[in-house]
């Protein structure tokens, strides 16, 4: 289904000031950086645009977040910039996408709004936080305890959390090296476990890696057979970044722990943060 007929599929939408652009068309589970960086700078490019009050886009649930995360790092617009999707096809008896997107151009809309936000199931919530957090339900994006930062009814905003921060010099030079990349850097993430072991990471030592996120048990706690090849791939130069497989929370870090850590980022989204460091 093009944008076009998507925008078209709502009809209150059809009185507004409305332009599309289809910049790809895929299963979002095969998301590439080449539409990231292509996604990144024509939102970029609309943004900042004196006749355009924000940017809708629409994505697929799977891999969402991730997008979110990626634009809300590099660009930290200062106008709104809103993620939607639909978890039921768009030839559902009840599809959710129009109403999805319905919602999502009224937070475009809203006056103030600013930053890359999600929309889905009438819940707003910003990059950082959301997670799909389930395979079918309608409702299936979550911001874990932090909550969400608020909610659309009947076409109106209601915040109960400030909306993103803005622009920052980072996020300038983050644009700037995206724009300019052949090569993105390479970084893994591994899970542990029980009787995890560390013949994944040291391969992936072999095999170049620059980067790793480890998504840890519980408070950032790693399988000592696994820790003990992070801790050889960290002294041959890798990037280790720890991140806990708990979907909710964030580790608490004490002095002179050994791998850096997430800073309550999922390890999807730690990955992108590292990615976006290596780059720069
Ligand atoms: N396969 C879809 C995607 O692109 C799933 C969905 O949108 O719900 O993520």
């Amino acid at each position: 289904v093009s944008v076009s007929d998507l925008v078209a599929s709502v009809p209150p939408l059809a009185g507004l000031p409305l332009e599309f652009e289809q910049i790809a068309q895929v299963d979002s589970k095969d998301m590439s950086f080449v539409i990231w960086r292509d996604l990144a700078l024509r939102v970029a490019h609309h943004l900042a645009r004196e006749d355009v009050q924000g940017v809708v886009i629409t994505h697929g649930t799977d891999t969402l977040e991730e997008t979110a995360w990626f634009l809300q790092t590099v660009l930290q617009p200062c106008k709104p910039a809103v993620i939607t999707c639909a978890m039921r096809p768009f030839t559902a008896m009840v599809p959710d996408g129009p109403q999805n997107l319905l919602d999502a151009v009224a937070v475009a809309t809203t006056p103030g709004a600013r930053g890359v936000v999600v929309v889905a199931a009438g819940a707003v919530h910003c990059a950082q936080r959301v997670q799909k957090v389930h395979p079918y339900r309608v409702d299936a994006f979550s911001s874990g305890d932090a909550g969400p930062l608020g909610w659309v009814e009947e076409g109106a905003v209601r915040l109960v959390k400030n909306w993103p921060s803005g622009q920052s010099k980072q996020a300038l030079l983050a644009m700037k090296n995206i724009a300019s990349c052949v090569q993105w850097p390479r970084v893994e993430v591994v899970l542990s476990y029980a009787g995890a072991t560390g013949a994944l990471v040291d391969s992936l030592v072999r095999d170049g890696v620059q980067g790793i996120v480890v998504a840890a048990t519980g408070n950032g706690t790693i399988h000592r057979a696994l820790e003990g090849a992070l801790l050889r791939a960290q002294a041959a130069g890798v990037r280790v970044v720890r991140s806990t497989r708990c979907p909710e929370g964030q580790i608490l870090p004490k002095p002179g722990d050994t791998f850096a850590d997430s800073r309550g980022l999922s390890a999807v989204k730690a990955r992108i943060s590292l990615m976006l460091e290596l780059l720069a």
